[in-house]
């Protein structure tokens, strides 16, 4: 049966008042500070160290001041990978026999040590790793991660539950979930540690063993996760993780004979290549099964204003969809259309209320006493600050292009990127189509008469089909809208921004180059990690 009263996890709101909440995070933060961590990987329960076997490491730095090593992670060897990938052939044969409802347990209790004994360290690692604020914080690796564990449990009993429905008499029908017979190959993304818990939880619940390559920006946080999990009862061998060179690692994994589906997030480009590795592994027959491939990738979202739109409104959410988690999010909003005769109005109250809002330095020096709320972080790492500076200095040369606000890069003691709001003539400038992944926004003004006509630029524009919002009073304008963008968003929003989907409660994914459209957040993905037998048996 179900279990009862699964709600979503509450945000903590870390206001001034909550000493006691401010004491246990900065304990956290400061043990993390303090001292960098080495980090193992993790193969069929047991740690294996750089400087053994002739592994090496690399190191997790802080975003927001890189010359502070937060973590000297493990790399995996060929020969690790192969042990890692043995281990989950191994503990697949108990964990299976498992009853279901041992397996949920797991995930449940660590739901429980997440949101409890764990939370501070949890949100220490996340932002210190991944350069959020503590709200940013709180909704990825606290409530979000512990929703989907809870949630999933709740989804995965509804699915077993479901059996054919009709018989005849002396006639028994019934529906087997089994896992896939192969193992579960993970790739998680640096952005989100509740993504990286659902893509080796989900499976794994329904009865998979997981081979688990983190984001090499995320392992602090990606590693504490295993360990939770470990404390909560996750026999060896379920997930094994293997921090490393993601080509290396991906072509032991893929030339193995039951490697059963691939769980990834991450970029399109990535994506595709695996996509593409995977079916000339099909059509060469190196796997026993044709493999699940599950993906979310990349988006180029939007928000498309009308001029019937409440405008602070629309304002307020294209400044969150745009530079929260500085832009960090496949469904950021990344492209804003909006109708000419309020655009000047719209334009200046965006820029004003950027202008006014804090940054955040998650640094050492500014943990005690130092305001952890503040709206604005670094980007991940050099590579992504290099690439997002490019297209900055690109767009100063660009006569397309006007640059109304930010523009600005810092990267003496972090990866910092202002906001920076880009104004264009051409809504088909590649600037509309190409995903940046970091705070710049991207601006086409069209005419309001135009607004069935800028419906369909919007949709032909990008190859993506990820999240979208329609901000409009109008019913008329956003039944054109709804219509006229059907495929451009597997994630469309009516009146509020495009980012922020909450598990159970608005079912996460997109479609075309956005990925397979399995979404996260509702029981749909779990079918995709079951093999289903039917039985009939006879009286
Ligand atoms: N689910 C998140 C949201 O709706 C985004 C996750 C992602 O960036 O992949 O904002």
């Amino acid at each position: 049966k179900p279990p009862k009263h699964i709600s979503n996890e509450a945000v903590k709101t870390f206001s001034q008042k909550d000493t006691s909440d401010w004491d246990l995070l900065r304990a956290s933060l400061s043990k993390f500070n303090n001292a960098s961590l080495d980090i193992p990987l993790v193969i069929n329960g047991k740690r294996f160290f750089y400087n053994e076997g002739g592994r090496e490491s690399f190191q997790q730095t802080n975003p927001a001041k890189h010359s502070q090593v937060l973590a000297n992670v493990t790399m995996a060897t060929e020969k690790d990978v192969l042990s890692a990938i043995q281990a989950s052939k191994q503990a697949k044969q108990n964990w299976l026999k498992l009853p279901f409802y041992d397996r949920a347990a797991v995930f449940l209790k660590a739901a429980d040590l997440i949101s409890t004994k764990y939370r501070y360290d949890m949100l220490a690692a996340t932002m210190l790793g991944q350069g959020k604020n503590v709200f940013q914080a709180e909704i990825d690796c606290i409530t979000e991660l512990a929703d989907f564990f809870r949630f999933n449990v709740k989804y995965a009993s509804e699915l077993y539950a479901q059996q054919p429905i009709e018989s005849t008499p002396g006639v028994w029908n019934k529906a087997e979930y089994r896992p896939l017979e192969g193992f579960v190959y993970a790739v998680t993304p640096f952005n989100f540690t509740a993504i990286a818990g659902n893509l080796v939880g989900a499976p794994a619940l329904m009865g998979n063993t997981v081979v688990w390559k983190p984001s090499q920006a995320a392992c602090l946080s990606n590693y504490l996760l295993l360990t939770v999990l470990e404390e909560a009862g996750l026999p060896a061998g379920v997930i094994n993780f293997i921090p490393g060179d993601a080509v290396q690692v991906t072509q032991k994994v893929l030339a193995d004979r039951e490697f059963g589906a691939l769980h990834f997030t991450g970029s399109t480009s990535v994506f595709k290549q695996l996509y593409g590795a995977i079916q000339k592994g099909v059509a060469t027959d190196v796997y026993r099964d044709y493999p699940r491939i599950v993906g979310e990738t990349g988006g180029k979202n939007f928000h498309l204003v009308h001029a019937s739109a409440s405008m602070p409104h629309a304002v307020l959410s294209t400044l969150r969809g745009a530079f929260e988690f500085q832009g960090q999010k496949c469904s950021a909003t990344s492209r804003l259309y909006i109708p000419q005769s309020k655009s000047t109005e719209f334009l200046q109250d965006l820029v004003g209320t950027v202008s006014t809002v804090n940054p955040v330095n998650t640094s050492a020096s500014q943990i005690n006493g130092g305001d952890l709320h503040g709206f604005f972080g670094p980007v991940i790492h050099e590579q992504s600050f290099d690439k997002l500076a490019k297209v900055i200095e690109d767009a100063k040369a660009d006569s397309e292009l006007e640059i109304l606000y930010g523009g600005e890069v810092d990267k003496s003691s972090g990866w910092f990127i202002t906001p920076t709001i880009i104004k264009t003539t051409n809504p088909l400038h590649k600037c509309m189509s190409t995903e940046f992944f970091g705070p710049i926004l991207t601006v086409y003004e069209y005419p309001d008469e135009q607004f069935a006509e800028i419906c369909t630029t919007i949709d032909e524009t990008a190859a993506y089909g990820l999240t979208g919002s329609v901000f409009a009073r109008d019913r008329d304008a956003i039944l054109v809208a709804d219509e006229k963008l059907k495929y451009s968003a597997g994630n469309f929003y009516i009146n509020d921004k495009c980012t922020g989907a909450v598990v159970a409660q608005q079912w996460f994914g997109g479609a075309r180059m956005s990925g397979t459209n399995d979404k996260a957040g509702s029981g749909n993905i779990l079918t995709r990690f079951v093999s289903i037998r039917n039985v009939k048996e006879t009286f």
